[in-house]
């Protein structure tokens, strides 16, 4: 059967639409296949600076840069009782005109600002349409079979098939490569807020994360038009003490919990809808298997705090494109070419877990590290700032006198032709 395309995208957010751009730009026959009709509803909206190399390399930065986004300078963590922290400036340790300023976004408008960034520059896009299957010939993906909005549904080809599914995981889920993270297990509640109180200056756009007890936290994201994004991360069981289920009763009980939330809210009002989320956590055992690579949240995706999960979909978006850009050219698709893919992927994910992992611990405190260790600080701002694929041993051997850190998790790797026929 003749190859439709030259590459298959499954789903258009941050990782399907940055790869698809870089792959058309290329002049490569690239196919979007999106289930949903942008501009679409997604959480996850607080970027952080090393979105920047990704964003410029598809060229979104002037779009960016006349968007309505907030801009967002810096991280700040806040007690209960309300002290806040020093900002992480990320201009501190990075250029303050360029990487160092990242944006607060409405992921409706800035997944579509993408998607139509990749039209621009040539992938075809079909939305309302969803991928049902992979096809398979010999052990190899060579296309999938979609249904589109009308009911129809048909089958086309490509060489290549890049899993850009989110959540829904979708090569990982059937294959049985979706593991869950050893300790990462939390549900999430938010909500959105109009009207409420604003830090000044330089500090209205920072991301705030404000500790409730049992090491829960919440997300206070400011956006434009007057709207704060605001969530509560903890412990299943935490969260529904006393038999507690209702969103809604869940969010308003833990604002009572942290004095800054609580007062910063008061000014506000919610629009009253409340979403819930749990078992996002998650890994996939291989990057690649013949005909296939995984990207963004189909990949693995950590947890929501640290705002990594848009960094890590528009990075892999770009490795992934120059990746299969260079097999495509070299006529060579096996999976071992995407080895190095998955390898520089899973560094910036075990990188940022480590950091993960030590905030979630209840004997670690930023402060205390700093304090023994003023470098730390630095080196901390660093991963914050997305920074990843860097040697930060020795910030993890300071860590270590504090907290217990996880060792990395061998997955990642290709599953290579071979492989794949023993199993
Ligand atoms: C509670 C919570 C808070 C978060 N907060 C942040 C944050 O502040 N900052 C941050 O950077 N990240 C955050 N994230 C993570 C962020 O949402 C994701 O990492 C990011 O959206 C991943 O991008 P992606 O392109 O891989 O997947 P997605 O953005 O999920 O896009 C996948 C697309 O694939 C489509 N699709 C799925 N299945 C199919 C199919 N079968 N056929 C066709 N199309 C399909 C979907 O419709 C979707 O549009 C958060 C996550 C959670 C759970």
């Amino acid at each position: 059967m003749p190859n439709n395309y030259d590459c298959i995208v499954i789903g258009g957010g941050p990782s399907g639409s940055s790869a698809s751009a870089i792959l058309a730009e290329y002049g490569h026959r690239v196919l979007v296949l999106e289930r949903e009709r942008f501009p679409r509803y997604h959480i996850g909206e607080s970027l952080i600076p090393f979105t920047f190399g990704p964003l410029q390399r598809i060229g979104m930065i002037p779009k960016m840069k006349g968007s309505q986004f907030v801009k967002k300078y810096s991280v700040t963590f806040v007690q209960p009782d309300g002290r806040r922290s020093q900002p992480f400036y990320f201009f501190n340790r990075y250029d303050k005109e360029t990487v160092a300023q990242t944006w607060q976004v409405l992921r409706s408008e800035f997944d579509q600002l993408l998607l139509d960034n990749a039209r621009e520059k040539g992938a075809e896009v079909r939305e309302e349409t969803t991928v049902n299957r992979l096809l398979m010939e010999d052990d190899r993906v060579v296309g999938v079979e979609a249904t589109d909005k009308s009911g129809v549904t048909y089958e086309v080809r490509a060489p290549i098939t890049l899993d850009c599914s989110g959540k829904e995981a979708f090569a990982s889920n059937r294959r049985g490569w979706r593991l869950r993270d050893p300790y990462l297990n939390k549900i999430a509640v938010w909500t959105y807020y109009k009207g409420s109180k604003r830090e000044p200056d330089i500090d209205e756009g920072a991301t705030t994360v404000a500790y409730v007890p049992d090491k829960g936290w919440f997300w206070h994201i400011p956006q434009h038009n007057d709207m704060v994004s605001v969530g509560v991360v903890a412990e299943g069981k935490y969260l529904t003490r006393d038999g507690v289920k209702d969103p809604r009763e869940i969010f308003h009980r833990e604002v009572q919990q942290n004095e800054w939330i609580k007062s910063h809210l008061a000014l506000g009002a919610s629009t009253g809808d409340y979403f819930i989320t749990s078992e996002y956590s998650r890994h996939s055992r291989y990057c690649s298997a013949p005909g296939l690579l995984l990207l963004g949240d189909a990949l693995a995706f950590l947890d929501p705090v640290f705002s990594s999960g848009v960094m890590l979909a528009l990075k892999s978006g770009h490795l992934g494109a120059e990746a299969v850009h260079e097999a495509l050219v070299a006529g060579d698709l096996s999976p071992a070419r995407f080895a190095p893919y998955g390898a520089t992927l899973r560094q910036g994910i075990e990188n940022m877990r480590k950091l993960v992992y030590a905030f979630y611990d209840p004997n670690f405190s930023f402060r205390e590290v700093i304090q023994r260790y003023p470098e730390a600080g630095g080196q901390i701002t660093d991963c914050l700032s997305g920074d990843v694929n860097k040697d930060f041993s020795q910030l993890w051997a300071w860590i270590r006198e504090f907290v217990p850190l996880p060792d990395d998790l061998p997955y990642g790797e290709p599953l290579l032709e071979t492989a794949e026929k023993a199993a």
